[in-house]
């Protein structure tokens, strides 16, 4: 989401005051429009008695018994389903009139099996035939979504797939994630894959850059990534499946049919099979490769507001509104879902339990998650964990504009202790390692800005209570607001805003490249030594950027494409990332599960020396086969001397080189840390 801000300072942000000035104006114009539209709310009171569905046949249903049509729209006063032979263009072969049935549905059947054939729905309101939808429930969709797809899902399972298992991690803060856009991935020209930009560019093994270089799903298994996190890859409505032969980019943050797969990602989108089949593929492939995958998802809101299948099936129950009956916008797109009401909370929990279990995904990337409520997003992890206890949820601990929600409700960053099984990132780690996310000049601890110590050290605790941190001098929370760090993300940089590359360039003028990757190394070192769960953007391993521009969402593959050709040219990078993730993964001492051990086994030191946070872990933390392990970590732009207890230690990390098995020894005592770098040593 272009728009990243904790709740508490949104209206000081500076996207936002453009927005909220805007946005006056478009209220006011919505109001007007809204008095004499004829699906204006008349008092959200009225959802609250809206009788619930509580069958699982919302919608399509094919059986021995023919087809069956069950559409949830208790206000309709007549509804229809209209059937075609295909996906775009023609007119409907039949049409059913449904009748009114139980708890607000309407039903059609008809006996025969009707697979290969497509169908919409149409609702009568206040007297009007509403625009055709394929529902809120279409499970398989031909080109650009318009019209839902008969088809028998079985014959969209890869061989091999009911053996198909993700992953099993024990806890959230054992996974390393790792964030990708389809067509970022492997459009390339370089890239060395076939199917770029598309579900299977990531089933192709074999594939090398011109200069040998390992990518795709080669790549994701040499760098060590635990989960990929992939971006938008339900059907979304910005990339116009009819044209795929031309250039075109989004991030896929307009949801349009939620339970889909998006079309442009397929080799063939009006084949309402091949994305389904192709989706199911790519997680095959990394799921063989040991590697889970996390799909983001975005309920928050909707591409369109009257026009969206939510409005088209039930006008304004989906949505929270103001007062004047405009649509009220913490999405910062135009409107905002409604979770708190029944069948929105059911819609969420049963969408990501339906993806769960037909794609076997591993995890799910919550956009903009405090428009939500607590209760939803812990019905979300409750449902997920029954199923497969390594599912993990994570998200966006804040909104993009005010909500009608309560703030106690909303799954805030600041409420994420009220909730169970949900992580949220840390804005806290992200702002104070690099430097404020979109004041691109702004710098943090890694570029020699003093004043981020303490911010740091919230970050290394996972925002835990800690009787070291003085929350107080946190920059932006001033609570240990996480009661564990299962709790945690953290990262310094993802889809949103400056890349750490371009980041580092806005904010270290007269740098040489050289300086700026030793900084990105400190940044990722501080990261992935955290306590919580460590999170990385695509390509930072090999120092992509993306030409210094923040919301690429729809910016073309010249700025969005990862350049694999740096894997070459920045070869050090690379094995630095790697070295780093193997020693996460070696060492349980980075991965605590209780605010308790952190509180227990992290000591932080006394430094007289502005922009330098050192640390032990002691006690074989967490199990770990190293009694101590000491940090350092210098963001001057100059050398500093520690002193460092004697004793046997093996060197990690020094002067931004790594290695998990260590590099020499040291005998401790007054230790010189090079400018911008990390020492770890270990015994
Ligand atoms: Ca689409």
């Amino acid at each position: 989401m272009p728009y990243l801000i904790n709740y508490k300072n949104f209206n000081q942000h500076p996207y936002i005051m453009t927005a909220l000035n805007k946005f006056s104006s478009m209220a006011l114009a919505a109001a007007l429009i809204c008095a004499s539209c004829s699906k204006a709310p008349k008092g959200e009171e009225r959802y609250a008695e809206f009788p619930a569905y509580t069958g699982d046949d919302l919608e399509l249903t094919v059986n021995d018994s023919g087809t069956h049509f069950t559409l949830w729209s208790p206000e309709a006063q007549a509804a229809k389903v209209q059937l075609y032979d295909n996906d775009l263009g023609g007119e409907p072969f039949k049409t059913l009139d449904m009748e009114r049935g139980e708890q607000g549905v309407w039903r059609a059947s008809v006996p025969e099996q009707l697979y290969g054939k497509f169908y919409t729905f149409r609702i009568k309101y206040d007297g009007n035939w509403l625009d055709e939808t394929p529902g809120i429930w279409a499970k398989a969709v031909g080109t650009n979504g318009m019209r839902a797809a008969i088809i028998n899902m079985a014959n969209t399972n890869p061989d091999g797939w009911d053996q198909d298992r993700g992953p099993v991690i024990e806890n959230i803060t054992d996974a390393v994630i790792y964030e990708v856009h389809h067509r970022d991935f492997s459009v390339h020209p370089n890239s060395g894959i076939q199917n770029k930009g598309k579900f299977l560019a990531m089933t192709e093994d074999g594939t090398v850059t011109p200069l040998g270089d390992k990518t795709g799903i080669d790549h994701l298994k040499e760098l060590g990534v635990t989960h990929v996190h992939i971006l938008p890859s339900y059907d979304y409505n910005s990339v116009d499946e009819t044209r795929l032969d031309e250039p075109q980019y989004n991030w896929g943050y307009d949801p349009f049919n939620y339970n889909a797969p998006e079309g442009s990602y397929s080799t063939n989108p009006a084949d309402p099979e091949a994305r389904i089949r192709e989706m199911k593929e790519m997680i095959q492939a990394l799921h063989n490769a040991g590697i889970g995958v996390v799909m983001d998802v975005v309920y928050n809101h909707t591409a369109n507001n009257d026009d969206s299948n939510f409005s088209l099936t039930a006008p304004g129950y989906f949505y929270r509104h103001r007062e004047d009956g405009s649509y009220s916008d913490a999405s910062g797109c135009g409107n905002e879902t409604a979770s708190e009401r029944k069948m929105m909370h059911d819609y969420i929990v049963n969408s990501v339990n339906y993806w769960a279990k037909e794609y076997h995904i591993d995890g799910f990337r919550f956009d903009l998650m405090a428009i939500h409520d607590t209760e939803t997003m812990n019905d979300v992890a409750s449902t997920l964990k029954q199923l497969n206890p390594s599912i993990f949820v994570y998200g966006e601990g804040w909104t993009a504009g005010d909500s009608p929600l309560p703030v106690e409700q909303r799954a805030l960053k600041e409420n994420v202790s009220k909730m169970q099984g949900i992580a949220v990132f840390s804005d806290d780690i992200r702002d104070a390692v690099k430097g404020h996310y979109s004041n691109e000049e702004a710098q943090g601890f890694v570029q020699g800005q003093t004043g981020n110590e303490e911010t740091v050290k919230i970050g290394i605790v996972a925002a835990t209570n800690h009787p070291q941190v003085d929350y107080s001098k946190g920059n932006n929370s001033k609570f240990a607001y996480a009661s564990a760090p299962t709790e945690i993300i953290n990262y310094v940089s993802c889809h949103d805003d400056l890349t750490l590359t371009d980041k580092l360039a806005k904010s270290m003028p007269g740098s040489t490249e050289a300086q700026r990757q030793r900084a990105a190394r400190l940044a990722q070192t501080i990261v992935f030594t955290s306590q919580g769960t460590p999170f990385m953007f695509a390509g930072e391993e090999v120092f992509r950027d993306k030409k210094g521009v923040h919301n690429s969402y729809k910016s073309p593959d010249s700025i969005n494409a990862i350049d694999w050709n740096l894997k070459h040219q920045n070869a050090e990078q690379f094995g630095y990332y790697q070295e780093l993730i193997k020693l996460r993964k070696a060492h349980p001492a980075f991965r605590m599960t209780t605010s308790e051990d952190i509180a227990n086994h992290i000591k932080f030191d006394e430094v007289d020396q502005n922009n330098v946070v050192s640390y032990s872990i002691v006690d074989n933390a967490n199990g770990d086969a190293w009694k101590e392990i000491k940090l350092i970590f210098n963001g001057n732009p100059e050398a500093v001397k520690v002193e460092v207890p004697r004793g046997n230690w093996t060197i990690i990390a020094q002067d931004g080189k790594i290695k998990a098995d260590g590099m020499g020894r040291s005998s401790g005592g007054t230790l010189t840390v090079p400018a911008t770098s990390a020492l770890i040593l270990a015994q």
